[in-house]
């Protein structure tokens, strides 16, 4: 069996060099973590916002925070001392709440915009509507203490990668629309944040920036 480190650095030589790695390390404990960390991981994804807090606190400083699941509003304070990207802003209130809290901490926080791109009901995520309506709006240009830099999605959990892929292209289709129409003198507004460990090398071909691996790095997760 080959140790989390052999993994990683594995898996970062089968990707091209400029497609950020999120090794998602939720349910795992900080060795696995420190395993990642030493073959050279620096990103790691969290989707509870105590996990990540905890983590934070007992492992190096360096690590970049990324937060990958729905994010309750009354959780931002955990982490918005130290999070460096959260990737699933999903409604104009939770975005309006991490803005408060980075001002609390005088930061700037980076976040993805989290578009429902699959067939499955079950998945969080702003329609191409909302986040048009949210980003036009008033409220919106006041946010002076957050940073939106792309776009995220989870697509449909299924064998059938022809309808991964169509998921992928339309995330694809409206980072491009977002971009000309609000952020083209924007250089920062450049992630597509897309792919999991059964569908990343599609994720890939479609234009990913960052992918979201877990269980290919960490093995399968007991919860
Ligand atoms: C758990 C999770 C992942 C990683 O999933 P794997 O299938 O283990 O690679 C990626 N993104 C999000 C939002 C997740 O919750």
């Amino acid at each position: 069996m080959p140790s989390t480190g052999e993994k990683i650095h594995n898996f970062r030589s089968s990707i091209p060099s400029n497609i950020k790695l999120v090794a998602v390390s939720k349910t795992k404990p900080d060795s696995d973590i420190l395993d990642a960390y030493q073959a050279g991981q620096r990103v790691f994804g969290e989707n509870k916002a105590q996990e990540m807090a905890g983590k934070y606190e007992s492992l190096p400083k360096d690590i970049e925070w990324h937060f990958i699941g729905h994010l309750q509003r009354n959780k931002v304070k955990y982490i918005a001392p130290f999070v460096s990207l959260i990737h699933s802003i999903d409604s104009a209130s939770l975005l309006t709440e991490v803005n408060k809290r980075a001002a609390n901490e005088n930061r700037i926080i980076s976040c993805l915009l989290q578009f429902h791109i699959a067939s499955e009901e079950s998945k969080f995520g702003l329609s191409k509507e909302e986040a048009f309506h949210m980003l036009e709006s008033k409220e919106f240009q006041e946010l002076k203490h957050i940073n939106i830099v792309g776009v995220m999605g989870m697509a449909t959990f299924i064998e059938n990668l022809d309808l991964v892929r169509k998921e992928f292209k339309r995330l694809n289709s409206i980072f491009i629309e977002l971009k000309s129409t609000f952020f083209s003198d924007n250089e920062k507004f450049k992630e597509i944040s897309m792919g999991m460990s059964n569908d990343y090398q599609v994720a890939i071909e479609e234009g990913a920036t960052m992918i979201r691996i877990g269980s290919l790095l960490f093995g399968e997760r007991n919860y």
